[in-house]
């Protein structure tokens, strides 16, 4: 399943806002492929065309989808020196897709600040800068070798030089490898590196309790946008200690609580969905009468990988998928209606799965 870890300097918020990860948790029944590791939180993607595919087929059931949220505690500025737990949590950072990083941006004289004060923008970069020295080591040990495969005659390891080079002058001057422009056979070469900036980064400006509805203002908010818009990342502000208290409210009590705060959802929600995009993943639904259903793959899947991932049966055995388009389905207002709208196509295994396609398999057992 895809990951996605949160990541930040101590006392910044993290846990308390993991507690509330899993304190919302998902019915782990609906999501038996997910980890059951106290570190791993699995959480629903809240989907509004779920809600709209149930109100029109009247399921017994309606599941979402769900993808982990990893708590990666314990990076302290010397993590890549081995200061701390520092390698261990690198690796860490190294098995997820997308990082979360949060960022203190409450006052709390009550609350240390591993720096003595609440300095945002300083604070993503002593992060930054331990991946950024984390990542410069597995490049510099693979261009030497690399090198040393040049002499041995191999013309390839010409090419995986000369990106890792340039990979290398960005690390040089503290940019993350993500700022870079590689090509697809350039990503190809240093993929198996799995660098650590590379990978998506959204920041999440933990704002105090008494400021969720004009986190906006926040100055220190106002200076992690600005960061993060010159590296092309989003930034969501949620309070994670009022995401504690809301996790613990159901139905009405939480609808009640969160009109109170003047939020029209979550600050929990808002991450989630995210987090799902930053993952570069795509939604597709089964809509049956015993269980309207969200899937998730990732951009660029065709029917069969989709197939599989309802079961390897499916994938298997894939003839033919049956697809109609969420917002055709919906105009149409039902299957039979899209069906005479000529909105029912049948796709086969070259077809490449949209966001929102609603979709039948047909397989042999
Ligand atoms: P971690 O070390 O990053 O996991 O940080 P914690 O989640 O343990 O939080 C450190 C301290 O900050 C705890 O005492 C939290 O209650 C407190 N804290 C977290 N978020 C907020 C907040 O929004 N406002 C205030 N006042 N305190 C917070």
């Amino acid at each position: 399943a895809l990951k996605a870890g949160i990541v930040g300097l101590p006392n910044v918020g993290k846990s308390t806002l993991f507690n509330a990860i899993t304190q919302a948790g998902a019915e782990s029944a609906n999501y038996p492929f997910c980890t059951i590791d106290p570190n791993v939180g699995v959480v629903e993607v809240p989907d509004e065309r779920l809600d709209k595919l149930t109100e029109l087929v009247q399921p017994n059931k309606t599941v979402p989808t769900a993808f982990e949220f990893v708590d990666i505690a314990g990076l302290v500025r010397g993590a890549s020196k081995g200061e701390g737990l520092g390698n261990k949590f690198l690796a860490h950072i190294r098995e997820v897709d997308a990082i979360v990083h949060v960022v203190r941006c409450f006052v709390d004289e009550n609350v240390t600040h591993v720096d003595g004060k609440v300095n945002p923008i300083s604070d993503i970069q002593t992060i930054n800068l331990e991946l950024i020295l984390a990542d410069l080591e597995s490049v510099e040990k693979r261009i030497e070798r690399s090198r040393k495969n040049i002499k041995g005659g191999d013309k390839k390891y010409a090419q995986e030089v000369e990106v890792l080079e340039r990979v290398k002058e960005a690390l040089y001057q503290d940019q993350p490898a993500r700022s870079i422009e590689l090509s697809d056979d350039e990503r190809l070469i240093v993929r198996d590196l799995h660098l650590l900036t590379l990978k998506p980064v959204l920041y999440a400006a933990n704002v105090g309790e008494d400021e969720v509805a004009t986190a906006e203002e926040n100055p220190y908010v106002k200076q992690v946008r600005e960061f993060a818009a010159a590296e092309n990342a989003e930034v969501v502000p949620i309070s994670a200690k009022v995401e504690a208290e809301i996790a613990e409210l159901e139905g009405e009590d939480k609808e009640m609580f969160l009109e109170e705060l003047g939020l029209q959802e979550s600050g929990l929600n808002r991450l989630i969905k995210a987090a799902y995009k930053l993952l570069g993943l795509y939604t597709y639904f089964t809509a049956g009468v015993q269980e309207v259903r969200a899937w998730t793959i990732r951009k660029g899947t065709k029917a069969p990988g989709a197939a599989g991932v309802i079961h390897s049966d499916f994938e298997r055995g894939f003839i033919r998928a049956e697809v109609v388009a969420y917002a055709d389905l919906l105009a149409a207002g039902s299957m039979n209606g899209a069906k005479e709208r000529g909105q029912l196509r049948l796709e086969g295994k070259e077809y490449l799965v949209q966001d929102g396609d609603v979709m039948h398999f047909r397989f042999n057992v």
